[in-house]
Formats: C-alpha cells, sequence, structure tokens
C-alpha cells in the first residue's frame, strides 16, 4: 500500500498540517503529488492536494485508521519540489497552507465538489473557456514599404508588435485594443500573414520564422560582464544570484535574452518575470523574436481559458521559455535553468492578499531547489537586494551585482532641474507651473516636441485642507482624507467610494470641521486642473492627453491614449505615476515633476525610496531619442536626498542618507518587519485580538535582541467600509524566522465571528 499526505483546502488556521491518507491501488498512477483529490475528513468529504506520497505507512498512526483517498479530482499539477516550495511558502509567510498551495493549481481550476445525487460519485467543477487561438500573425516582405495612414494607430501598434516577431493573434489583442480587425485589415493589404500553429509548427514557413528582431552585433562590456556572471551563477546550480544593475536603456533585456539561450542550449528553461505593466506586446515580442514557439505568455489580461493552454504548453514541456507576471513563478516548468526578474524594486512583487509572499524571495527559494541561477535586473535596485549584494551571501547563496552603467550608443541622460516650489511662492508664484517648467513647456510647443508631466496622486494631492488649521476632511466611514473633484465640485472618499457634493460636507456652512475657520481650500492639484491651466497656457497646436485613473476605467483605454500621443505631432502627456514606467517615445524631450514630494509624506518607511525610484523611472523617459532630454522635479522640500541624488545623477547620495537612517531606526534591510492587521465590525473585539496577540508575541520574543513590537494601534485607514482596522507591527533582526514564531500565536488566538486577521511577512503596505 502507498501513502499518500494531503492538505485539505479548508480554509481554517487550526489545520495548518498535512493529513495522511491510503491510496487504493485502483488509483497509484493517479494519486500522485500534485494532484487534486477527494477525501472524507471529520465526517465530511473534503477537496485536498497530495503533497507527497511514501511506501512507509505514517509514523504514530494505526494502519487501519488511515483512511482511503476516495477520488483523484483532477490530474498532477505539481512536482515534489514545488511541493516543497508551497511549504516553504506557508513557513515563511505564516499563511495556512492550502493557501500556499492553490497558486501551483491548473488555471481556472475551481475547487468546489458536487454532484448530481447524493450516491453519484463526486466532480470537481472545472471550468475552462475557449481554446487557444493557434492563429498567427506575421509581417510579411510588403511591410517594409507599408506606411499605415497617421490615424491608423491600430495599425501602426500592431505592425511594431510584430516587427519583434510573429504573433498569436489572441495576444496582440490582449495589449492592443482592437487588434483583430486591425490584422484582418493589414492582411487584406497583403503586410500581414496570418497561419495557424499547425503550419507554423512544419517549418518551412520562411515569412514567419525570419521576420525577427535585430540582435546587436556584440555585446557591451557591461552586458559581457552580466552574462559572465550569470553563466557561472547557473553552472553552480545552487541558486544563485546575479543583480544587473543598469541604468534605464543598458540593454538590460538584451543581456536576458542572450542568458536564456545559453540555458536553453543545455536543456533548461527559464522563467521571466515583469511587472504587469510592462507586459506589453512589445516585450512578449522581443522574447518570441528569439523563442518562437517555446514561449508561453501568463497574464491577468488573458481569458482563463487562455491561461490553461498557456500553462498546458509549459507544463507538457512545449514552452520552456515563460514570460510573465508575479505568479508565472508557479508555471509547471521543472528543468529550470533561469529565473529572472525585471524591475526587481518594483512593490507590485509582494502580493497583497494571502498567500502574501514576495516574488523575489520565493524566487530565491525556488532557484535554490531547483538549482537554477537567480537574476534580478533594474534600473533603481532595491535596498534589500543591494545590501545582500554587498555582504555577498544571503541564506546560504552568493549575491553578486554587476553593473551597467552606459546606454549602448550615443543616447545620453537627460539634465535634471530641482525647483523649489516654496520660494517660488515666496516670489509670488501661484501656478502649478513654476517658472522653469511654464518656459520649458513653451519652448516643447515651439519647437513642436513632446513632454510628459506627471502628478503624484499618492499621498494628499487635491485635499480639501483648511488654511488656517492644516485640517483635511476625513470619511466619516473610513478614516481616508477626502479627495476633492473639481468637475461636480464633489468630494470623494477612496476606500469605500462615497461622495459629497461640497457644500454638504460637513455642514452646509463649508467651514473647517476642526476650526470653524471659512479658508477651506483644494490644496494640491489634480490631473484636470493640470489639463486646464496647460490648456490656457500652451497654442492650441498642442495637444493635451490626460491619463489616469478616471480616463482609463474602459478597457483599452490606457493603450488607445498612448496610441493617441505616439500619432500627436506636438503633445503634452499628462497623468499620474502609471505613466512613469515602460513609456518609450523618443520624440519626448520634457518630463516634469509637478508634486515630488507628496508620497514622501506617508506613514511609510520606503516613502522616500518609493520616490526616489519613482523619479528616476519618470526621468528616465526624457531623451531616448536623437534630442536631448530635460527633467524639470518641483518639490516643496529639495534638500531632500532623493532630490538631491536624482538632480546629480548618484544613486549614492540617496542611499548613504537612507541607509543611515533604516540602520539607526533598525528599518529593514536591517531588521525584518511584519504587519498584522485585525478588522471587523465590533471594535471591542477587534482591540482585544490584537492586545491578546501583542502580549503573545512579547513573551514569545522576550528580551531577546532586536526583537521589538509596535503597537497595537489604529491603521492609518482605521475605517473601511465601517470595519475597524488595528495593527501591530513586529520588528525582528534580519536573518530572524519571523513566519515560524507568528504563526503559531496567531492559529491559537481564540476564533470570534466577524475578525479577521491578517498576517503580512516582510510587509510593504503599511496603511
Ligand atoms: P533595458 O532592458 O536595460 O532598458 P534594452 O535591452 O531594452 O535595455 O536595450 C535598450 C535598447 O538598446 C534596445 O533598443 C536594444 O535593442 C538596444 N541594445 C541593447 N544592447 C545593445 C548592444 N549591445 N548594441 C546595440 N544596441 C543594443
Ligand atoms: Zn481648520
Ligand atoms: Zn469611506
Amino acid at each position: 500500500m502507498r501513502y499518500a499526505s494531503v492538505v485539505l483546502d479548508i480554509p481554517t488556521r487550526a489545520l495548518d498540517a498535512a493529513f495522511d491518507y491510503a491510496i487504493p491501488p485502483a488509483l497509484e498512477g493517479e494519486a500522485v503529488t500534485g494532484a487534486t483529490v477527494l477525501v472524507s475528513f471529520s465526517h465530511r468529504m473534503a477537496v485536498g492536494y497530495v503533497v507527497g506520497t511514501s511506501d512507509e505507512p505514517p509514523a504514530g498512526v494505526p494502519v487501519e485508521k488511515i483512511q482511503p483517498i476516495a477520488q483523484v479530482l483532477a490530474p498532477s499539477s505539481f512536482d515534489d519540489v514545488a511541493a516543497g516550495l508551497a511549504a516553504w511558502m506557508a513557513r515563511e509567510y505564516a499563511c495556512p497552507l492550502p493557501d500556499a498551495v492553490r497558486p501551483f493549481l491548473a488555471p481556472g481550476q475551481k475547487v468546489r465538489v458536487t454532484r448530481a445525487a447524493p450516491d453519484a460519485p463526486w466532480e470537481l467543477a472545472c471550468e475552462r473557456t475557449g481554446a487557444v487561438d493557434a492563429r498567427w500573425a506575421a509581417l510579411t516582405p510588403a511591410a517594409n514599404d507599408f506606411v499605415p495612414a497617421r490615424s491608423a494607430s491600430r495599425q501602426r501598434a500592431v505592425i511594431e508588435a510584430l516587427r519583434q516577431g510573429p504573433q498569436r493573434v489572441s495576444e496582440l489583442s490582449a495589449t492592443i485594443p482592437g487588434a483583430r480587425a486591425a490584422v484582418t485589415a493589414l492582411e487584406r493589404r497583403g503586410v500581414v500573414a496570418v497561419r495557424s500553429l499547425r503550419e507554423l509548427r512544419g517549418g518551412g514557413d520562411t515569412t514567419l520564422s525570419t521576420a525577427a528582431a535585430p540582435r546587436p552585433e556584440a555585446l557591451t562590456a557591461g552586458q559581457r560582464a552580466a552574462l559572465a556572471a550569470i553563466d557561472a551563477a547557473r553552472e553552480a546550480a545552487r541558486g544563485d544570484v546575479v543583480l544587473v544593475d543598469g541604468v534605464t536603456g543598458s540593454g538590460k533585456t538584451e543581456v536576458y535574452l542572450a542568458a536564456i539561450e545559453r540555458s536553453l542550449a543545455v536543456g533548461r528553461g527559464a522563467l521571466v518575470l515583469v511587472p504587469e505593466i510592462s507586459l506589453t506586446a512589445q516585450t512578449v515580442g522581443r522574447f518570441r523574436s528569439r523563442f518562437g514557439d517555446d514561449v508561453a505568455v501568463l497574464h491577468s489580461r488573458l481569458s482563463a481559458g487562455e491561461r490553461f493552454d498557456q500553462w498546458d504548453l509549459v507544463r507538457s514541456g512545449r514552452a520552456r521559455v515563460v514570460v510573465g507576471a508575479r505568479s508565472a513563478l508557479f508555471a509547471p516548468l521543472a528543468q529550470v535553468g533561469l529565473v529572472i526578474i525585471d524591475e526587481e524594486h518594483e512593490f507590485s512583487y509582494k502580493q497583497d492578499k494571502s498567500p502574501r509572499y514576495h516574488a523575489r524571495e520565493v524566487a530565491a527559494e525556488l532557484a535554490r531547489a531547483r538549482g537554477a541561477a537567480l537574476v534580478l535586473g533594474s534600473a533603481t535596485p532595491s535596498l534589500e537586494s543591494l545590501e545582500r549584494c554587498r555582504e555577498g551571501l544571503c541564506r546560504g547563496v552568493s549575491w553578486t551585482r554587476v553593473e551597467m552603467p552606459e546606454r549602448p550608443g550615443a543616447s545620453v541622460l537627460p539634465d535634471v532641474t530641482v525647483v523649489d516650489m516654496a520660494e517660488q511662492f515666496r516670489s509670488g508664484g501661484r501656478s502649478v507651473f513654476s517658472g522653469p517648467l511654464v518656459d520649458a513647456l513653451r519652448e516643447v510647443a515651439e519647437r513642436r516636441e513632446k513632454a510628459v508631466l506627471m502628478l503624484n496622486r499618492r499621498g494628499f494631492a487635491n485635499f480639501l485642507m483648511c488654511r488656517e488649521c492644516g485640517c483635511v476632511p476625513e470619511c466619516p466611514h473610513c478614516s481616508t482624507a477626502l479627495t476633492y473633484h473639481e468637475r461636480g465640485h464633489l468630494l470623494a472618499c477612496h476606500s469605500c467610494g462615497r461622495t459629497w457634493p461640497v457644500r454638504a460636507f460637513p455642514d452646509p456652512s463649508t467651514r473647517c470641521p476642526n476650526c470653524g475657520s471659512r479658508y477651506l481650500a483644494a490644496f494640491g492639484v489634480g490631473t484636470q486642473r493640470v489639463e486646464d491651466e496647460l490648456a490656457m497656457l500652451l497654442p492650441p497646436h498642442v495637444e493635451v492627453i490626460r491619463m489616469d485613473a478616471d480616463t482609463t476605467r474602459a478597457k483599452g483605454a490606457h493603450q488607445s491614449l498612448l496610441e493617441r500621443f505616439d500619432a500627436a505631432e506636438c503633445a503634452v502627456l499628462v497623468g499620474t505615476q502609471m505613466i512613469a514606467k515602460g513609456l518609450d517615445f523618443p520624440e519626448v524631450t520634457l518630463v516634469g515633476v509637478i508634486n515630488a514630494d507628496t508620497m514622501l509624506k506617508l506613514p511609510d518607511f520606503r516613502a522616500a525610496e518609493r520616490t526616489y525610484d519613482l523619479l528616476e523611472q519618470v526621468a528616465g523617459r526624457a531623451g531616448r531619442g536623437e534630442r536631448p532630454g530635460r527633467v524639470i522635479v518641483q518639490t516643496y522640500w529639495a534638500t531632500h536626498p532623493a532630490m538631491r541624488a536624482v538632480a546629480a545623477h548618484d544613486r549614492r547620495v540617496f542611499l548613504d542618507a537612507e541607509l543611515a537612517e533604516r540602520a539607526e531606526a533598525h528599518y529593514p534591510p536591517y531588521a525584518r518587519l511584519a504587519n498584522v492587521v485585525a478588522w471587523g465590525r465590533c471594535e471591542k473585539d477587534v482591540r482585544s485580538a490584537l492586545d491578546a496577540l501583542a502580549a503573545a508575541v512579547r513573551e514569545r520574543a522576550g528580551d531577546a535582541s532586536g526583537w521589538e513590537v509596535l503597537g497595537p494601534a489604529d491603521c492609518v485607514k482605521a475605517r473601511v467600509k465601517d470595519r475597524f482596522r488595528r495593527h501591530l507591527m513586529v520588528k525582528a533582526p534580519a536573518g530572524a524566522d519571523l513566519g515560524a514564531l507568528l504563526a503559531p500565536l496567531v492559529a491559537s488566538l481564540p476564533r470570534r465571528a466577524g475578525i479577521n486577521i491578517a498576517v503580512d511577512i516582510d510587509a510593504y503596505d503599511l496603511m
């Protein structure tokens, strides 16, 4: 008899272990690691996942007491190494085991069990929609002479993407709205050929296999050094890490491509993670052009059916290069040579719901477990990664940093000016644009170039503030500061979505709720106001395009606004943070940051790092073409190290100040930090749950040096949807096993209906 270790998909922290079941002989071949099974558990049927099998009966349980597996509901979706990784995640992030296993399941697998009648077999409700689009589009030789109409921006986007190589029509339409129609139109003109996958596989169709993105003739010295370090790490096969620290445009992607090529040559695939927002048709196209249909793409814009099909390409071994967002880490690729994380500093690599993992940490563990190398790339590496490279070692594997300080060719870094807005105010400036920014915008208009203006919306931009006491009105249901919307004259809460006409809040007099002053005025600016002021400032031939949460709500709106900007002759793109990344328009000669410092006011120890990263990123949007670029940063805090570092193109200015502060205050990378949030309708229960936890943590950690409990305290967002939110933070020494300490303490808290607790290890969101 064989036995299986099964993780039950029952959501309770009290069941935090795998349970043993016997494998009936009839199910021998099916009930393997990774299979979804049906078992009985305390007099009911339950869904579970096999995480290991053995010939030995489990110790300490009488053999006759071990129940058999009733049924196999879905075939294996992960192997033993992946099962080990799930167990590691559950421990490391103090999350329930089933939460850690679920990411490894086939996309679209719904784990509900149903049966038609009391004696009918149990069935897994598994939704799979639509088959993958097997139609591939590729440029024909006629494309070389084809110039699409200036207004046909979709056709141009499709051609641009296909210049990188053939792509599935479904993928094009996931990233370019209206791509299907554009492909049809281009096919009619003989510019694009559409073939089915079978034909592509059959080979011999040269139009589909030769139109590839140009491969650089020679790698730069920096690229060669990075590649050598990656090769060495891959050959060492123990999870060594290489940080490719390269300025924007230094050729990091080219390094990834070359490294993957070498890994594939020895029969090992690669997992490539990019932030969701940079997962564009062009990015995918670059990988496809090198690796053809060896590439699987996993991202949230694909339908569940398409995701399943891509996932299945990986499981069956037909695709060995996986390009995707954070969750691509869980793709069923067994022979992994490389795990690559592009823009590794991105905060979106931390998942904000259970399992609250950080992709970088899971990737490091995965690379170690599979004997692969981990490659991290960024122009602004995280302080965590920089610190590990400085030490050279973390959790037993080596960390190496390779610098790529230059762009290939002639493109130069832009000139950065920091404008002190307080000084502008003192000398009478009341506009949202400082003198230098106005001058620069007029020059752009005169020269018929393009500019990008970024408005920082995190923090307190666009709030109503009392000029006399500084009070900012908050939502009475959530403690979120209300934002002011000029059009409609409304106050809105971004936590619960409630709105009030300004005149009705907080009472008809529109006085400050705190001091009664009448000088309650809009503070900070919104994108609409910037748009309106620009229209007055600039001549009519300049097109002003606004890109923010409001204008990008509709599907595909994001892309079509970018297309409008691209197609315009002379234009200013005004937007929130979403415009900072990935935009690559050579005609942009001016980048303006309207309010660089709003994020600095957030109660978050990473606020300065966020600000610095964002400024560097947005500055990198200027001067990517032949004409030199300029960056103007407006701030009330011109002396802040983040501002000085960006102005001087010298990261050390920021790092030295920031690292000194982190060390002093005992924050990452010199410590670990967990945030435990409790929420519920009953404030008393929320309080007592966290008080009990705080006492338990204090008792367990005792006087051990480096351990510290902060709080409990109300969260910054102390009420959301009428639920009270309190949190406590636990600081621990850098190498400490935080999850192992917290998990049992949280699990043993008395359970109260309506009280939720989230444990966030290495937290990024402290609000
Ligand atoms: P990054 O990923 O660092 O932003 P990319 O890999 O996208 O940089 O490279 C930026 C540009 O430089 C691309 O157009 C790429 O084709 C080009 N490039 C990269 N490496 C080289 C090289 N060795 N020689 C010439 N051009 C290169
Ligand atoms: Zn007031
Ligand atoms: Zn609210």
